[in-house]
């Protein structure tokens, strides 16, 4: 049982166990799946503010470099119309301050010969004869195309020491001769103030980078990040003049970011916009800590309703072993108590009486098959009456309502059955609740005809003597109370004559003790012979014989008796052939009923008859 036990637990837990795991897969999957889509929107939604960011910033970096690449396009043009050896800085300069009031009056120009060296420039600044031949907005400027405008790199100016980024174009005369380079350098803080203002929160970073990925103008860090170079940053490739997002480390504060990129109009320029991924990511990261925190709790409380459901199981398990074990007791109980029925039942149906249950409704619950011979008819939920009839009913009645009140009844009944008059013997024990409420009573019913005719032969034999068929001692002792008391009540006279056989030893010696036996009986029925029916006549032991006569006349009624049986024992007894004279003496004592009791009668005539023995026996004395 107990093996069962564990192995249902062991198949309890496992479920358990397998229902957790799953359910904690389900709810990762739920949580990843949740954090992923949030995520994705998030990053898509930062990277359409960085892109359209992006796109706002190239214009408007478009609008500036245009503004200037227009100074320098009408400025060049005015130049290449000058003679060659004209191009003095008086004949320049007023075509370039002309040119600038014409655009954008927060740039300047420079003006730089086919030799590389300064002519003039718009600022004021002391450019001539001054080289330039080695920057690359001369030298790149100078073998492109007149129609192509050159954006430079960053660069710290020579002169004011700002940080710039030069446009520039070749200046040709008409019949295509290289007469210098004009270029306007653009403050790079202009541009970076500009993304400054753009930005929409400190998390943002604006840049624009050279295709090569250097950058010319960040917001923030504009100084620090002045000319550094992104080229192993930014993908893909920017040469290829695309938009595109990608995901990178900042080079500056190492953190993550989303960038977008954008090129600004056909220039070798691109717009970067920057978000850190905290700031964007920072929902899906506060949702992911909540939904981890939610489901770390639900997987608690799962491990703890796993724990409960486990102790429980644990719990109905015991408490369904004791009660499989209670039902196995119970089941014990039961076949012992089957088995004891039977026992029982067997015994009770062996027992030689008649044994039965009545309720309190006098119905029969239960009844031996009982003896054969015994009051039949007693069958199960029959009343009493019903099973008896009337007649037996009413003799039964009154002891079955006695022990329906609570009396043992202990009766003796005679019933005719199959034509004889039989004895029982109802004994009736009352069945009593605990609360001393009388439920039924047990009924036993036994035949004692036979015990009763036994009885009745020891009684008799045990006052009658064996030999003469008289009543012994006790027997006379009995008749001569009732017969005092008849002769008290009728105010009779009644005498007791007390009788001894003569020298009956020698009737012993010379007959022998059988031959004595026979004088006994012989002497016996003499006895009868002188006495009236009604007279009792005892013989009291060995030769010794008492006579009772009742309702005499006179007091000498009785010596006549005695006297008549002394005459009556005259005639010579015949034992066995032989002759022989048996003689008695008789003492007779008259009762005195108001005094007298059996002994003292019997006392006062065995005195008389010692008496006639004194005198010579064979008489009698009184
Ligand atoms: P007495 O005249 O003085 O009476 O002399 P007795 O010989 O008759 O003396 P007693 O009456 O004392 O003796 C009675 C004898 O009766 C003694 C005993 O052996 C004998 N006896 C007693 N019971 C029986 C009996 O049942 N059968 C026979 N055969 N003899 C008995
Ligand atoms: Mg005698």
């Amino acid at each position: 049982m107990i093996k069962e036990q564990n192995a249902g637990y062991t198949k309890f837990r496992r479920k358990l166990v397998v229902g957790y795991l799953i359910l904690c897969a389900l709810l990762f999957a739920l949580l990843g799946w949740k954090v992923l889509s949030e995520y994705e929107s998030d990053r898509q939604a930062a990277a359409a503010v960085t892109k359209n960011s992006a796109r706002a910033m190239a214009a408007h970096v478009g609008e500036i470099i245009d503004a200037v690449d227009q100074s320098l396009r009408i400025s060049a043009s005015a130049i290449s119309a000058l003679d060659e050896s004209a191009l003095t800085p008086d004949a320049v300069l007023p075509l370039l301050a002309v040119s600038s009031q014409a655009s954008d009056s927060r740039h300047w120009l420079l003006f730089i010969d086919a030799s590389g060296k300064g002519v003039v420039a718009s600022s004021g600044l002391p450019v001539r004869d001054v080289s330039f031949a080695d920057r690359s907005y001369f030298l790149d400027a100078s073998v492109i195309h007149a129609d192509q405008l050159h954006v430079g790199g960053p660069a710290i100016g020579h002169v004011s020491k700002r940080r710039l980024f030069f446009l520039s174009r070749r200046v040709e005369s008409p019949s295509g001769k290289f007469l210098g380079v004009i270029a306007a350098p653009v403050d790079a803080k202009r541009v970076a103030d500009v993304f400054e203002r753009a930005r929409l929160g400190p998390e943002m970073s604006i840049s624009l980078t050279m295709k090569g990925s250097m950058i010319v103008a960040r917001a923030p860090l504009f100084e620090e990040s002045f000319g550094a170079d992104l080229s192993g940053l930014v993908r893909p490739n920017p040469a290829v003049l695309i938009e595109g997002t990608f995901e990178a480390d900042s080079p500056f504060r190492g953190e993550r970011r989303l960038f977008s990129y954008t090129p600004v109009a056909s220039l070798p320029l691109m717009v970067v916009v920057g978000v850190t991924r905290d700031s964007w990511a920072a929902d899906s990261r506060s949702d992911f800590i909540a939904g981890l925190v939610g489901l770390a709790v639900a997987l608690i409380v799962a491990l703890f309703s796993g724990r409960v459901a486990l102790e429980q199981y644990m719990r109905l398990e015991r408490v369904e072993a004791s009660q499989r074990k209670l039902i196995d007791q119970l089941h014990c109980a039961k076949m012992d108590l089957a088995r004891g029925e039977r026992r029982l039942r067997m015994i009770a149906d062996s027992v030689t009486a008649r044994v039965a249950y009545v309720n309190a409704d006098e119905r029969y619950t239960y009844h031996n098959t009982g003896p054969s011979g015994a009051p039949s008819g007693a069958s199960l939920g029959k009343t009493l009456l019903e099973t008896h009839g009337p007649e037996v009913y009413e003799a039964i009645k009154k002891d079955a309502r006695q022990a329906l009140s609570g009396e043992r009844v202990d009766v003796e009944r005679i019933y005719v059955v199959d034509g004889q008059s039989r004895c029982f013997k109802h004994q009736y024990t009352p069945d009593f609740t605990s609360e001393g409420r009388v439920m039924g009573y047990y009924a036993m019913i036994t035949d004692i005809t036979e015990f009763k005719m036994i009885q009745k032969r020891l009684l008799h034999l045990a006052r009658v003597d064996g030999l003469t068929g008289l009543p012994n001692r006790a027997e006379l002792l009995d008749r001569l109370v009732t017969a005092l008391a008849r002769c008290r009540r009728t105010a009779t006279a009644m005498a007791c004559l007390y009788l001894d056989i003569d020298r009956f030893k020698e009737v012993n010696d010379t007959l022998g003790h059988a031959g004595g036996d026979c004088v006994l009986t012989e002497f016996s029925r003499r006895l009868r012979q002188c006495v009236r029916e009604s007279d009792t006549i005892a013989r009291l032991s060995g030769d010794e014989f008492a006579i009772v006569l009742e309702d005499i006349g006179r007091s000498e009624e009785a010596q006549g008796v005695a006297a008549k049986i002394i005459a009556c024992m005259a005639v010579p007894f015949n034992i066995e052939g032989q002759l022989r004279v048996v003689t008695t003496s008789i003492g007779v004592a008259l009762a005195n009923p108001l005094e007298d009791d059996p002994r003292s009668l019997l006392r006062a005539a065995d005195a008389a008859l010692y008496r006639a023995k004194r005198a010579g026996r064979n008489r009698l004395e009184s």
